[in-house]
């Protein structure tokens, strides 16, 4: 299959030539058509697998059909256990959505550097990479509200739960709308993803690579 039957447009298609993707990696052909079907997803892969672009592709289509861009908060929330990873992720966000217009702004916001001009940055923002504490730090601030948020993705979930986010996590999962999208990526299944699993998703398409 070509990036083209999977479903994606041509703003995007032309951002995958920019990158001289040739074809979809298998994560990519099992997870963007389920993804843009609003299905919820629950993926096990690695780094290295193409993960970020199967959830980043289809995300950015859905923007691009729906142009709900600039709702007034957040409609796509991305949770990442590490700084590096956050900005990985926006960074493939912004690449991918190079074509796309009106242009959907994308904000990575994480720990260890100073909150206020992240406070500044979250303003207005369609897409925003967040790891766990620095995110509840900024909902503290008010400077931003989860009330919007449609798509909500984990990736790297299981790190993120080593690093010992999983108390931030279920504040965060409180703050969400129950209507929405779960997109679940864990490198492993273990008992807590499975826990997850059940009390987040719903009757997701499980992908594994
Ligand atoms: P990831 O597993 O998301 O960290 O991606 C691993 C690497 O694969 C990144 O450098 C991507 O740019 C690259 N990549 C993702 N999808 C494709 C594709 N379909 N064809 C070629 N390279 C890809």
């Amino acid at each position: 299959l070509t990036f083209k039957e999977l479903g994606l447009s041509e703003p995007l298609l032309e951002a995958i030539a920019d990158q001289q993707y040739a074809r979809p990696y298998p994560i990519q052909q099992d997870a963007i058509p389920p993804i843009l079907r609003g299905k919820d997803i629950l993926g096990i892969a690695k780094t290295g697998s193409g993960k970020t672009a199967s959830f980043v592709l289809p995300i950015l289509e859905l923007f691009h059909r729906t142009k709900n861009v600039s709702s007034r908060f957040a409609s796509v929330l991305v949770l990442v256990p590490t700084r590096e990873l956050a900005g990985q992720v926006a960074d493939v966000f912004l690449t991918l959505g190079g074509h796309l217009f009106p242009k959907v702004k994308t904000v990575a916001v994480y720990g260890g550097v100073a909150i206020n001009p992240q406070m500044q940055a979250v303003h207005g923002a369609d897409i925003i990479v967040a790891t766990p504490g620095r995110l509840l730090d900024l909902l503290a601030q008010n400077a931003l509200r989860l009330s919007d948020v449609e798509i909500l993705v984990l990736d790297e979930a299981d790190k993120m739960l080593e690093l010992g986010f999983a108390d931030e996590m279920d504040q965060l999962f409180d703050l969400l709308p129950q209507k929405r999208q779960t997109i679940l990526f864990s490198a492993t299944l273990g008992d807590a993803i499975q826990h997850i699993n059940t009390t987040l998703l719903r009757n997701p398409v499980k992908i594994e690579v």
